[in-house]
This record gives C-alpha cells, sequence and structure tokens, in this order.
C-alpha cells in the first residue's frame, strides 16, 4: 500500500479522497493555487504545495508543477480525481515515467475512451449495443447531410472530443443541419482544439442509464449496479439516483453483467463508468468515463463500499478479494448537485459564504468542502456540495430528501438549493417517471415573472 498520496484536485472530491487515505493510514498531499489557499482540502492535508496562480492551465493542469510536488513531498502515488488531470493519457504516462503511480486506469484505456469514436467501435466490437449513427467520424458538411438523411432526423452532432455536453447540437431537419454542425463544430474546437464530429439518432425520451465498474491488475472485474441519472440541463446532470426507477432486476444484472464482461474482456482496471441511453426497454451505449464519477456516492450509498478505497486499493496492485455475488444493494439514494449558480439561469454566482448550516440525521451525507466565511473563487467548477440521502424504499429516500434540503442554508450566494426543493416535489419526479429532457422542459414550463422563470414558484 502507498504511503503517501498526492491529490491533484480541489473542493469537495479532493477532500472526499483526502478522507479515504485518513481511514487507509495514507498520508496526503494537497496541491492548490494561490486562489485556494485557505481551502478546506489544503487545510485537512498533511501538507500542502502551492502549484501556481489561479488560473486552472498555470495550477491544476500545470504538470510540471504536480510532479514536482509530488517529488518533493515524498509522495508515491498521485490520485488525480474528477476533472482536470483525471482522463488525460499523457499525464497519466508522465506519473508513471517519474516513478509515481497514477491511480486510475491504463494510458491506453483513457486515450480509446477519450475518443467517443473509438470508443462506441471498441464496445460494438464486443457486443455492446450503441446508438445508431456514423461509423466513425464525419469529413464533410455534404457527407453528414446524407448521412443524416439516411439515419433519419432528428440528429445529434457529436465532438469525438466531447465532455461535459459541450460541441454538441440537435439538427431536426435538414433545413437545420449545417447551422447544427457549424456551431458544434465551433464550440469543439473551441473546448477540445479538436473539431472531428460524428453523428448519432438522437433518442427523443431516453433515460441516462450509467454502470459503476471496478477492475484489479488480475483480470477480476465487477459491476456496482446502476445509477439514473436523466435529471439534466445542457446535457450535465443534476440529480443522479440509484436504483434507476426505470429498470427492473432483469434488465439490471443483464447490463451489469455485460459491462463488467466486457471491461475484463479489456482488461480494464480501476474505476469506470460505462454510460448508456434507455429507451423502450433498449439500451445504447454513448460513452465510457475511465474515472471517478461526482455521483459515485449513490453507489456508495446503496452498497456500503467506499469506491475511492477500493480505487486506491486496486491501484496498489491488490486484487479485489471480492466477487460479483459479494454486492449487495440496500434501499435507495439520491443526490442533489448544489452549484453555486442563478437557479433559473444557472449564471454562476461566486462570493463569500455568508452562513451555512448543512443537515444531518440517519441516511444524510453532504460532501462539501465549503464553510462559514468560505470565499467561492470564481474560477472553477461551481459544484459546492452533494446531499446525498439513502432510505430503505424510493419513498423514505424522498421524503428524507426533502426533510434535508428544507435543513440545508447556503447564505450569500445564489445555489441551486430552490431549483431542487422544486424538482422533487414535482408529481413526475415523485413517480420515478422522467427522461432526459423532462428538467428542461419542466423549467420551461415554469411561470414567468417580469420576464424571468422563477424556480419554486407553482
Ligand atoms: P459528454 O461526454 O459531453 O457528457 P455524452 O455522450 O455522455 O457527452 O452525452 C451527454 C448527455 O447528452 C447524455 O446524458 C444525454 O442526455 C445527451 N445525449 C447524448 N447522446 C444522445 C443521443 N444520441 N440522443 C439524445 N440525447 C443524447
Amino acid at each position: 500500500m502507498f504511503e503517501k498520496i498526492l491529490i491533484a484536485n480541489r473542493g469537495e472530491i479532493a477532500l472526499r479522497i483526502h478522507r479515504a487515505c485518513k481511514e487507509m493510514g495514507v498520508a496526503t498531499v494537497a496541491v492548490h493555487s494561490t486562489a485556494d489557499a485557505d481551502a478546506m482540502h489544503v487545510r485537512l492535508a498533511d501538507e500542502s504545495v502551492c502549484i501556481g496562480p489561479p488560473s486552472a492551465k498555470e495550477s491544476y493542469l500545470n504538470i510540471p508543477a504536480i510532479l514536482t510536488a509530488a517529488s518533493v513531498t515524498g509522495a508515491d502515488a498521485i490520485h488525480p480525481g474528477i476533472g482536470f488531470m483525471a482522463e488525460n493519457a499523457h499525464f497519466a504516462e508522465l506519473v508513471s515515467e517519474h516513478g509515481f503511480t497514477f491511480i486510475g486506469p491504463a494510458p491506453e484505456h483513457i486515450r480509446i475512451m477519450g475518443d467517443k469514436v473509438t470508443a462506441k467501435r471498441t464496445m460494438k466490437e464486443h457486443g455492446i449495443p450503441t446508438v445508431p449513427g456514423s461509423d466513425g467520424t464525419v469529413p464533410s458538411l455534404d457527407f453528414g447531410k446524407a448521412l443524416a438523411r439516411k439515419i433519419g432526423y432528428p440528429v445529434l452532432i457529436k465532438a469525438a472530443a466531447g465532455g461535459g455536453g459541450k460541441g454538441m447540437k440537435v439538427a431536426r431537419d435538414e433545413k437545420g443541419f449545417e447551422e447544427a454542425w457549424t456551431l458544434a463544430r465551433a464550440e469543439a474546437k473551441a473546448a477540445f482544439g479538436n473539431d472531428e464530429m460524428y453523428i448519432e439518432k438522437y433518442l427523443d425520451h431516453p433515460r441516462h442509464i450509467e454502470i459503476q465498474l471496478l477492475g484489479d491488475y488480475h483480470g477480476n472485474c465487477v459491476h456496482f449496479g446502476e445509477r439514473d441519472c436523466s435529471i439534466q440541463r445542457r446535457h450535465q446532470k443534476v440529480i443522479e439516483e440509484a436504483p434507476s426507477p426505470a429498470l427492473n432486476a432483469r434488465e439490471r444484472d443483464k447490463m451489469g453483467g455485460l459491462s463488467a464482461k466486457v471491461a475484463s474482456e479489456i482488461g480494464y482496471h480501476g474505476v469506470g463508468t460505462m454510460e448508456f441511453l434507455y429507451q423502450d426497454g433498449e439500451f445504447y451505449f454513448i460513452e465510457m468515463n475511465t474515472r471517478l464519477q461526482v455521483e459515485h456516492t449513490v453507489t456508495e450509498m446503496i452498497t456500503g463500499i467506499d469506491l475511492v478505497r477500493e480505487q486506491i486499493r486496486v491501484a496498489s496492485k491488490a486484487p479485489l478479494g471480492y466477487t460479483q455475488k459479494d454486492i449487495t444493494f440496500e434501499g435507495h439514494a439520491i443526490e442533489c448537485r448544489i452549484n453555486a449558480e442563478n437557479p433559473n439561469t444557472f449564471v454562476p454566482s461566486p462570493g463569500k459564504i455568508e452562513n451555512y448550516h448543512a443537515p444531518g440525521g440517519l441516511g444524510v451525507r453532504v460532501d462539501s468542502a465549503i464553510y462559514d466565511g468560505y470565499v467561492i473563487p470564481p474560477y472553477y467548477d461551481s459544484l459546492i456540495a452533494k446531499l446525498v440521502v439513502q432510505g430503505k424504499s424510493r419513498n423514505e429516500a424522498l421524503l428524507r430528501l426533502r426533510r434535508s434540503l428544507g435543513e440545508f442554508v447556503i447564505g450569500g450566494v445564489e445555489t441551486l438549493l430552490p431549483l431542487h426543493e422544486k424538482i422533487i416535489n414535482q408529481p413526475d419526479f415523485i413517480n420515478g417517471d422522467y427522461d432526459i429532457h423532462w428538467l428542461e422542459k419542466m423549467m420551461e414550463e415554469t411561470p414567468k415573472k417580469n420576464g424571468k422563470a422563477v424556480a419554486g414558484a407553482e
């Protein structure tokens, strides 16, 4: 086992990883930008190193600074967290070349899955169903148009290097194709420096269902069931729950089993998630994330397994030590992502937390790195807290969530708390009857006041 792990991240996820390390008796090193000198992960880590100015490019994405920090502190492994360096195959390679362990999968797997076209092709070859669409990247506008006609409108134009819902546009008919193509390519170029595109049939009422996987270096691979992440805005997740209200036990076992089998066939090690769209009883693979995910917490709540601990264990080459039948599920868990954003427009709302009170009690977990008086810097992701609840049934989890949201106080900045309160009181949500388009439709239907939508209004 490692003696000291450098956590190359910030915010709640840096703290989450620190917690797992401490419980394993592993020392931690925090790295931070000058904007994060007062951050909780810096305060709690055993050691900390400032790696640059506020801009992520010069700090959390600064490879020489991170490797130097690992070297001067004598760390033996680097955990990349979520975002920043987590899916950068080059970084993973450099980490190993410099004598540290990268806590994540092999660079080769990061590379295959990072190119969504190669990822889809690989999955198809292994018998995993994919969304009908182009066979590879689309070389030109005219080629794309001809293909879209063949697939049938509406189609989704997607960036091969995509992530975070960026570089993705719907074309509803041939008239709208050129505009969607141009916009998606420009967005992809700006976000990823790569404007290679592919096309998929646009599914009009799917759910987003993903399977949590874990593989070791010895060929063992298990799944931890699914998460339903269909409550989204702009293709980004807002609420996640497990198990999915839409799946039956047979579908769960089938998709979980197939995903774990393929992960094992490709020799995958580490945590990973296969993401699917699910519509009319059919599953379609969309991508694989080769890292920990924000919503891993809902899986932890229903399995009682610390996934970060498992991730660190397998990175140290320890065997899993258990099999699929040892993984059991208990009750239901729901997570709300609490971003510092306007709940109607999603415009970020950085600033000073004036008043902070987190809910608690049986079955309630808050993963957050904020505190009273903390100043949320404007430079990074706006996720400031995750509220996760667990109950014996979905109904118990919902009641607990409603109670916990009512206790949560975050003053001084705008947050998504009012939006969450609104969502969880909608009959469709209560009945588990929603798809990936539901939240945006609900927000459009929200009564307008002074030309602005008002979350929480009845
Ligand atoms: P990213 O890597 O940017 O997150 P994904 O491929 O994972 O992109 O897709 C993100 C979200 O976009 C999905 O959860 C879903 O809501 C939507 N989406 C992706 N592909 C399709 C599709 N073919 N039809 C309808 N919606 C889609």
